[in-house]
């Protein structure tokens, strides 16, 4: 049995805690923050709830890969998932899906119907899409198969990446070009990369058939259409992700594990490269054989483990690791029934089809103040507990500069917070004369909830030959884990899926 310690409550510190529990080990988790979750949690005021981080979360089925980890834990059954999908409203069309429903091509016949003089190039990037999703179907299926089977799987994918390799190290942004002519077109399956800060240039093209999951925009698109196996699924967490959140908590705890909130770790322990403990910045210090650490990579690594203990080759490592930047966030208690103006719980309004652009001026700390698009969640339309009767709890949010180029944003926050209003009232009129509560959320406020000088709110931003945090460091006995380490495959799912892995790995160095 050895005593493991994990820094930080959010869910790749809960997943890790979780299995290293399980396994029989005496687990202690430090959160800085008063309440645990980090990202992935509920806020609540006055009746109203609304989430924080993750809100249509893929992979959560019982039989795909983050469903998995909770059907290993026992506790599956403790969360209530709904699937469900999501609304697209570019800046000169919609796509939301038709009443009746068109077969699983609908949004590319749409589209074709939209620039018939693209509908060869459509039809021609939907056969390849095919072919990637069967990839990543085919892959996701090698994980879990043994013997033969996983052997005969490998060799189909070797096959099937035969038909796409010649995009291999294309960037999305060549993909595109090579596809299509209109801007408007490469808008719709480039906008996501708004979200993640990583401009078109920047990402690979094999990744772009993945962020954009048909079924994401359709619940009523069959998971399985080949025998390559199913494709990822979309749920809301009913009444919100503190249930996910709460059913790890008790897990850890009814497994002899340990949680403290109110607790920052400061720096480590460290006797000959090997990990001793940690200390808390009110100079407690508690001994441990493993550390786990997650949060902000460069913050851990250079003011708590301290760049003195690390090889100058980790230290540019490091540095090295593109991070995306924050989020602009307004929670309303609303008295207008927003279902007049939008027909499901989430959409994403895209502003602008110039994604290269508007990451660069993110980056640059320009803020769009809502221009380059946002979205819209209401998370009490799949979970009416989180309104009072005959209220809505809304959440706006967009992309937005960790800093920005000129003030702050605990000076800015009201002023931008108001431009932001003014945009959604273009998709919802007079929204401001039915306000009952607002919480407003700048990436100063998520700052302070991360514990990080930098919040990149989906950690690492994925950018071609880039990399995260490596999990197992110079260290002995320290290792890394979240959202902005090295296999993460981003998002929640892949967060939680690294935790998994890397306690895993960690288990078996013990034998
Ligand atoms: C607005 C928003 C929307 C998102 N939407 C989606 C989505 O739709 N789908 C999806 O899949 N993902 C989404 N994500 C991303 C996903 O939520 C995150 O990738 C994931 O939750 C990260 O988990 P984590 O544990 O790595 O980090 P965090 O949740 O940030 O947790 C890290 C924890 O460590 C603590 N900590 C850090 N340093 C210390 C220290 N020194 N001492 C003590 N505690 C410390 C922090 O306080 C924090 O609680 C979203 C995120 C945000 C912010």
């Amino acid at each position: 049995m050895k005593k493991i310690i994990i820094i930080g409550a959010g869910m790749a510190g809960l997943t890790a805690g979780a299995y290293l529990a399980q396994a029989g080990h005496k687990v202690e988790i430090f959160e800085q923050f008063p309440k645990i979750g980090g990202v992935t949690a509920t806020l609540s005021k006055e009746g109203f709830s609304w989430d924080l981080g993750p809100m249509l979360i893929q992979d959560f089925r019982r039989d795909e890969p983050a469903g998995k980890i909770l059907e290993d834990l026992g506790i599956y059954d403790k969360v209530q998932f709904l699937q469900s999908d999501r609304g697209l409203v570019m800046p000169e069309f919609d796509l939301w899906k038709p009443e009746k429903y068109n077969g699983r091509y609908w949004r590319r016949d749409k589209l074709i119907g939209l620039f018939p003089s693209e509908s060869e190039n459509l039809i021609k990037y939907y056969q390849f899409r095919e072919k990637v999703q069967n990839l990543m179907a085919i892959s996701r299926r090698i994980e879990t198969a043994t013997g033969i089977s996983k052997l005969l799987l490998q060799l189909r994918l070797f096959f099937l990446f035969q038909r796409v390799k010649d995009k291999r190290a294309m960037s999305a942004a060549q993909l595109m070009d090579e596809f299509f002519k209109d801007d408007a077109i490469k808008g719709v399956f480039l906008g996501l990369l708004a979200d993640f800060v990583t401009k078109p240039s920047e990402f690979p093209a094999l990744g772009i058939p993945i962020i954009n999951n048909e079924n994401a925009f359709d619940i009523r698109v069959p998971l399985q259409v080949t025998s390559a196996g199913p494709r990822p699924s979309y749920q809301y967490i009913l009444g919100g992700m503190e249930k996910l959140v709460s059913a790890f908590e008790e897990y850890i705890l009814a497994h002899g594990g340990k949680i403290n909130i109110n607790s920052p770790v400061d720096s480590l322990m460290i006797q000959k490269n090997q990990v001793q403990g940690i200390r808390l910045n009110n100079g407690t210090e508690i001994k441990a054989d493993i550390i786990l650490a997650s949060g902000g990579a460069k913050e851990f690594f250079f003011n708590v483990v301290g760049r003195d203990n690390l090889p100058p080759t980790f230290v540019d490592k490091i540095i090295d690791i593109p991070l995306m930047e924050s989020v602009h966030m307004i929670h309303l208690g609303i008295d207008l029934d927003p279902r007049k103006f939008q027909r499901a719980a989430l959409c994403y309004y895209i502003g602008t089809n110039d994604v290269e652009g508007a990451v660069v001026r993110c980056r640059e700390g320009v803020y769009h103040e809502g221009k380059d698009g946002f979205l819209i969640y209401v998370p009490s339309l799949h979970s009416p507990e989180m309104a009072p009767d005959g209220k809505f709890a809304m959440t706006i949010y967009t992309i937005a500069p960790n800093k920005l180029d000129s003030g702050t944003w605990t000076e800015r926050r009201e002023e931008f917070s108001e431009k932001l209003l003014v945009e959604t009232e273009k998709i919802i009129p007079n929204l401001r004369e039915h306000i009952l509560v607002k919480e407003i959320m700048t990436p100063a406020d998520f700052r302070t909830r991360t514990y990080q000088s930098h919040h990149a709110f989906g950690g690492r931003a994925p950018i071609m030959g880039k990399s995260g945090a490596p999990h197992k460091t110079p260290i002995e006995g320290l290792w890394f884990i979240g959202s902005q380490s090295d296999k993460t495959a981003g998002g929640l799912p892949g967060t939680m899926l690294h935790s998994k892995i890397v306690s895993k790995e960690l288990l078996k160095t013990f034998l």
